[in-house]
């Protein structure tokens, strides 16, 4: 199908051409017939990365009248980095329309500014439900010439508990309008919302309700939960090229993870709630940019994220609510595109794969940690990539060249590729020195395939340190290693996954601590009461225990990708 045949006008499909939109997605097929003709209301329930934008944007601008400055559109979305976007799409929609004024609204940013361009006549207004309500309460805007309401990601919105907000709104619209609704998923609080502003809409379904994009891969990937880091990172650095996403469940874990990453030399930055503003339009920049490969973020945050090409989500931690898993892994496999879905879980959160599965009624394939030959192989594959790539600048190099040949004249020309290979594989092979197979071992009865509890070939020379500490509570004090683990974490801050082995005995006990956060144990941790009995902290005089996995070698901090 051709977008002519779809029922726009030609100012619009001349927009479209400019865009360089060659054939309509499928909601745009079936969207934009319904929303042109603009007589029903209308639910449609697509991913991000569909078109949805246009399925709505194109038919919203041919119906405003530009001439009247009146605001006659409506556009609510989750979030500000949505809602900057839509606008900036709509803009592109509606550049062969006279003078069209299509004002954004979110929270976070100066109100005055807003009042100020939304009174010199906003056809179209794009807004984030609490500050529209603000503004609505403030008389600063008023909707009474609406005729047509847009309610994108209305499952996202509720989610982030905006339907108190988005009622009181609704009941502000006059009765005679049109509400077209778009949502990845259709949740009974959508459908609640549906039944009571809407009026027989026609929907539309693109892919399967909950569904992901098919060209997604789902895998997961299972470790100790000590594990989960060192896990992390091998993902990273098995996949050089990564443009991707981290989430992470927390606003703490994803600032810890993104730290810890960037420290150890990967190109990385955060985006969570704890971050200013400024910080977060800061994070936005540089992913988009592509100056940090990799964005660490809370689902909340990553809310109407819209970038395209990302192509590896990995989920650190899977959600708390299973159904945000849909909303995470559709930010991959965009236009087209195919994607990674990775997650990572402990031996004991199996079954929520399963969840997941039976949510995307998809199969998700289990795949072992890759081990440091895996990750070295890929590395060099990608180093060679690089390099066949790289152009050659003559000029610059004929400078140098004297020093360069009188330098290597004496190798043979397989013997500097030999050379030069193993400048960047020592290393990789240096880092991994030590470097175990971090699978665990799957639960009696569930299934898995491929490689189980195979041992990593550097696994001879174990590098980096735990520190032991003697407690003097043990049994007998009701102490065990649960116990030990969140008392030591929560007094201390630091994340159980640096808690190594434990062993209780009747009178004290033992425990082990990542040697980088050691020092924070002994001094939160000397003295403390423990379900009423005294205790105290030392390191033990024993010795250092070896890590299990590894650890980069102090001053061999390697950039990746
Ligand atoms: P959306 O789902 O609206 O966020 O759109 C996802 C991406 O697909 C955006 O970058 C759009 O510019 C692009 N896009 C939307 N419709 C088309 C189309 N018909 N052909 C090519 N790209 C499109």
């Amino acid at each position: 199908m051709e977008f002519k045949e779809l029922g726009l006008p030609k100012d619009i499909l001349k927009a479209v051409v400019d865009l360089g939109f060659s054939t309509p997605s499928e909601i745009q097929e079936k969207a934009i017939p319904v929303l042109a003709a603009g007589k029903q209301d209308f639910i449609g329930l697509a991913q991000t990365g569909t078109g949805k934008t246009a399925a709505f944007g194109l038919p919203l601008i041919q119906h405003i009248e530009f001439e009247k400055p009146e605001t006659q559109g409506l556009v609510i979305c989750p979030t500000r980095e949505l809602c900057m976007q839509i606008t900036k799409d709509l803009a592109a929609f509606a550049i062969y329309q006279a003078n069209p004024n299509i004002v954004p609204v979110y929270g976070g940013a100066s109100i005055s500014d807003q009042i100020r361009l939304i009174k010199k006549g906003a056809h179209i207004v794009v807004a984030t439900p609490g500050r529209l309500l603000d503004l609505l309460n403030r008389k600063a805007i008023r909707l009474k010439t609406v005729q047509r309401i847009v309610l994108d990601e209305a499952d996202e919105m509720l989610n982030m508990g905006f339907k108190e907000d988005i009622d009181a709104i609704l009941d502000q619209t006059p009765e005679k309008k049109r509400v077209w609704l778009f949502s990845a998923t259709m949740p009974g609080a959508v459908r609640r919302i549906a039944n009571n502003y809407m009026k027989e809409p026609v929907e539309i379904t693109v892919g399967r309700k909950n569904s992901v994009a098919i060209n997604i891969e789902h895998r997961y990937y299972m470790m100790k939960e000590r594990d989960r880091y060192h896990a992390l990172k091998r993902l990273l650095d098995y996949y050089p090229d990564i443009f991707g996403l981290i989430f992470c469940r927390t606003r703490r874990e994803t600032g810890l993870i993104a730290d810890k990453l960037e420290k150890e030399g990967y190109d990385v930055v955060a985006l969570h709630g704890d971050l200013s503003q400024a910080q977060r339009d800061a994070a936005m920049k540089k992913f988009r940019e592509r100056t940090v490969k990799v964005l660490v973020a809370t689902d909340v945050a990553a809310r109407g994220l819209d970038v395209n090409d990302i192509s590896h989500v990995i989920h650190y931690n899977l959600p708390d609510e299973i159904e945000n898993y849909t909303h995470r892994s559709g930010r991959t496999a965009r236009a087209g595109k195919t994607g990674k879905s990775l997650i990572l879980v402990n031996t004991r959160e199996v079954n929520r794969i399963r969840q997941v599965e039976k949510l995307i009624e998809t199969p998700i394939e289990y795949k072992p940690i890759p081990n440091a030959e895996d990750i070295c192989e890929k590395q060099m594959y990608a180093l060679m990539d690089r390099v066949v790539k790289t152009p050659i600048d003559n000029e610059a190099i004929d400078r140098y060249w004297p020093v360069f040949y009188e330098k290597l004249k004496e190798l043979h020309a397989e013997e500097i590729i030999l050379k030069f290979i193993s400048t960047e594989l020592n290393a990789f092979l240096d880092y991994y020195k030590g470097s175990g197979d971090l699978n665990a071992a799957q639960e009696k009865g569930s299934r898995v395939k491929g490689r189980e509890k195979e041992r990593g070939r550097f696994n001879r020379n174990l590098s980096g340190t735990k520190t032991r500490f003697f407690i003097n509570l043990g049994e007998n004090q009701h102490m065990n290693k649960g116990a030990l683990v969140r008392m030591v974490c929560s007094e201390t801050g630091i994340e159980s996954y640096h808690v190594g082995r434990i062993d209780i005995h009747a009178r004290y006990s033992f425990f082990e601590i990542d040697g980088e956060v050691a020092p924070k144990v002994l001094s939160k941790l000397e003295r403390g009461v423990y379900e009423g009995k005294s205790f105290s902290v030392s390191a033990s005089q024993e010795k250092e225990y070896p890590e299990r996995g590894y650890k980069r070698k102090p001053g061999k901090k390697k950039k990746h990708y």
